[in-house]
């Protein structure tokens, strides 16, 4: 009888120092969902406190705080301000992706331009949505106008004061979720108990560590064309900017043609350029999300150009679904065969 104790006071002794000595706490994972810049905020994170919800709220709070400096809808942010007083001295972070963005309109040949915000505002995509079939589509001398004043080389940089020329409007949605994911990553490296994780951002995504098991972190590519499944999947490791810009994302279709927001600064209308969807991969958010927006406009063959030119892999999907690939991107995408 006293052995028997004897050797279950061993066990658990063993079993206590076992628990001191040893491994520390394996991460868990976390996941939330939430919403922010007028979308959704999916994360997975993987984390060795017990303060996972803490995390998961911070990050929304980050990307909170980002919408408040660039959102032109909020009245008091950075871009609000800049657009009605024409000028105003803006903090080095937003000059450089300001500064940035325009050397990739230059790039672009205008594709992606951020004074496109007149522009923006006509077509209102987001009000035609809730009109449906009673929405109206601008018309041509509309569209004339506020072309008018579409120009990014209205904007110019005095150090860190921004002069809008012309009368120009700055729009940030073609990189601005992209550019909250740069200050995700930030925070999530920031953070000693978190180990990896995913955070997407509408069509921006991105990867930061690893995952307990080793194996890449799983992206998958909506399909253009039937809602809510899969094209395939991108598979990555460690820090990784995704972003994905497709004309399935906001449309209305009247008469037959659709009508999305992403608009070619060119025409003054949604883009024709034979692609329903572009995905950029590369090491930095804000030009992940870029380029995705500046090559959807471009096309397949000045879209490669230019991805080739910053050194980021992407994927072109065509009016036919026919996938063109960076050879990168090649390594890094499965196709989802049904
Ligand atoms: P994305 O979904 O990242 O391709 O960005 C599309 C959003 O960027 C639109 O909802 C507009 O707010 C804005 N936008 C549309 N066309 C352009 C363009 N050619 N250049 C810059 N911004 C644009
Ligand atoms: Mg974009």
């Amino acid at each position: 009888m006293k052995s028997k104790i004897k050797r279950k006071c061993l066990v658990f002794c063993l079993a206590i120092l076992m628990t001191l000595g040893g491994c520390e706490r394996k991460p868990e994972k976390v996941q939330s969902t939430g919403t922010a810049m007028g979308t959704i905020i999916s994360q997975t994170l993987y984390v060795k406190d017990a303060e996972g919800d803490r995390y998961t709220e911070e990050v929304l709070q980050e990307i909170g705080l980002l919408e408040g400096e660039i959102s032109r809808r909020i009245e008091d942010s950075e871009i609000a301000k800049l657009n009605s007083n024409r000028s105003s001295v803006v903090s080095d972070e937003l000059l450089q992706v300001l500064q940035e963005t325009t050397k990739i309109s230059k790039d672009s040949d205008g594709a992606l331009d951020i004074s496109i915000g007149e522009l923006v505002l006509l077509w209102n995509i987001d009000e035609l949505l809730l009109e449906q079939e009673n929405g109206k589509i601008p018309t041509k001398e509309e569209i004339e106008n506020a072309l008018q004043k579409v120009n990014y080389n209205n904007i110019r940089f005095e150090e860190n004061n921004v002069i809008l020329d012309g009368n120009i409007q700055l729009d940030l949605g073609a990189i601005g979720k992209g550019y909250a994911c740069d200050r995700v990553l930030d925070y999530l490296k920031k953070q000693e108990n978190i180990t990896g994780g995913i955070v997407s951002i509408g069509g921006s995504v991105v990867t930061y560590g690893c995952k307990p098991d080793g194996n890449h972190f799983k992206i998958g590519i909506m399909h253009p064309r039937e809602d809510g499944m899969y094209l395939g999947f991108i598979e990555v490791m460690g820090e990784c900017f995704i972003s994905t810009s497709g004309d399935y994302e906001r449309f209305i279709e009247v008469d037959g043609k659709r009508y999305h927001h992403i608009l070619d600064p060119h025409t003054g209308y949604p883009a024709e350029s034979d692609l329903c969807s572009v995905t950029v991969v590369c090491d930095n958010g804000f030009l992940s999300d870029a380029l995705s927006t500046a090559c959807f406009v471009l096309g397949k063959e000045d879209g490669m150009k230019l991805v080739e030119k910053y050194g980021a892999e992407a994927l072109f999907v065509d009016q036919n679904l026919n996938i063109t690939m960076t050879s990168g991107m090649e390594k890094m995408f499965t196709q989802k065969m049904d």
